[in-house]
């Protein structure tokens, strides 16, 4: 095996990603080397290569946590994973355990999590060190291109989705209808909900449209909530808010139904005023949702698998990445951009 691979590394915040050679990792002790075939980039990315949140990573490192690839080495001990295996390496990339969230299937929280692509190296690479304990399976006959998105904006968004407890024939409203947007309304379609999809580009509404949303809503026309309670007859039950805007959060407590769950899920820096009043008087949730279990991923992936949901996915190489990065902050990309690998 080569000893050396390509990689698009953070270097420093802000500054655009540096495309170099990298030492190809070896697996250690109860650890896996994935060869990349696909790896889908999320607006996370964007935000770790610009350092916008009080966690930061450590420089230099390499994004990406929707990398999907082969098992190309198995390290000593591992026994639930074989060379060969797809697998994707998500955001949460390890966790302790046994911790109380670890032990409640709340992994997700666990102290001890590592995060791929930001604590840990990503999929903007051709190699990938990971834990086989925390692995996505992809499901044979879901290929690597369209398990991607799966395992982050897929997951993030089936698993938000759940955390509103919007019951089949209720209203969702999803706000921002991007990679995870895009994604949301086809998991609640599946799960018998009404669908209203709130973006600020026509474009974006109109693919939101011919994915099943019934209403559609452009939040930079009017007032975005009066819009969804009139639509919706007092309120979406559930609100799903995948927007890296602030100004989306106030506006989707707004839409939230009396006694309805409103979950954040985008993760824009900074703080967002929430009105006491109409939250305490109406009886409203506000919850925050981050990404989802090892479950919640299985089962992602099964819709996934079985046709039912499927990502719009534009293919590009890993060394467009900075292009991909700058589209993606401008709100160019129309759904998800994966980066393919070349096999072999
Ligand atoms: P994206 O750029 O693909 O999509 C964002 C969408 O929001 C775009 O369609 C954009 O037009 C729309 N938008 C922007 N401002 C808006 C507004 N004011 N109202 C309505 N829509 C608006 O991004 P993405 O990859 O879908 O990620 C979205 C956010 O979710 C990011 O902040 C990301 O970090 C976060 N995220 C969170 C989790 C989690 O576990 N909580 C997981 C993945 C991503
Ligand atoms: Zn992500
Ligand atoms: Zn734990």
């Amino acid at each position: 095996m080569e000893r050396k691979m390509q990689a698009a590394v953070v270097e420093q915040f802000g500054k655009p990603l540096v495309l170099r050679e990298w030492d190809i990792p070896s697996p250690g002790a109860g650890q896996i080397l994935v060869k990349t075939e696909a790896c889908g980039v999320c607006h996370t990315d964007l935000h770790a290569a610009h350092g916008d949140w009080p966690v930061k990573p450590t420089l230099p490192f390499i994004p990406g946590h929707e990398g999907i690839g082969l098992v190309a080495a198995v390290g000593s001990g591992v026994t639930n994973v074989k060379e060969g295996d797809r697998v994707g390496v998500p955001w949460l990339y390890s966790a302790c355990g046994h911790c109380e969230y670890c032990l409640t299937a709340w992994e997700t929280v666990c102290a001890q999590a590592q995060f791929g692509g930001y604590t840990k190296n990503g999929g903007f690479a051709e190699y990938i060190l990971a834990d086989p304990n925390y692995v996505a399976h992809v499901p044979t006959g879901l290929a690597a291109n369209d398990a991607a998105p799966i395992i982050c904006a897929g997951i993030t968004t089936y698993k938000g989705i759940k955390e509103t407890a919007a019951k089949p024939g209720e209203w969702i409203a999803v706000s921002g209808v991007g990679g995870l947007g895009h994604l949301a309304i086809q998991y609640a379609k599946v799960m018998g909900l009404h669908v209203c999809a709130v973006d600020i580009d026509e474009g974006k509404l109109a693919h939101a449209r011919l994915l099943g949303a019934d209403i559609v809503i452009n939040a930079k026309v009017g007032d975005p909530a009066a819009a969804v309670k009139t639509a919706t007859g007092g309120g979406a039950h559930g609100v799903l808010i995948t927007a890296p805007s602030l100004a989306a959060f106030k506006q989707g407590v707004g839409m939230t139904r009396k006694r309805g769950t409103c979950v954040l899920v985008g993760l824009p820096p900074g703080e967002f005023p929430v009105p006491l009043f109409d939250v305490v008087a109406n009886c409203i949730t506000v919850r925050g949702s981050f990404v989802g279990t090892r479950r919640d991923m299985a089962e992602a992936l099964a819709f996934a698998a079985e046709g039912r949901v499927k990502a719009d996915i534009e293919l590009q190489p890993l060394s467009s990445i900075n292009r991909v990065l700058d589209r993606l902050q401008q709100g160019e990309v129309a759904s998800r951009v994966v980066l393919e690998f070349a096999s072999g």
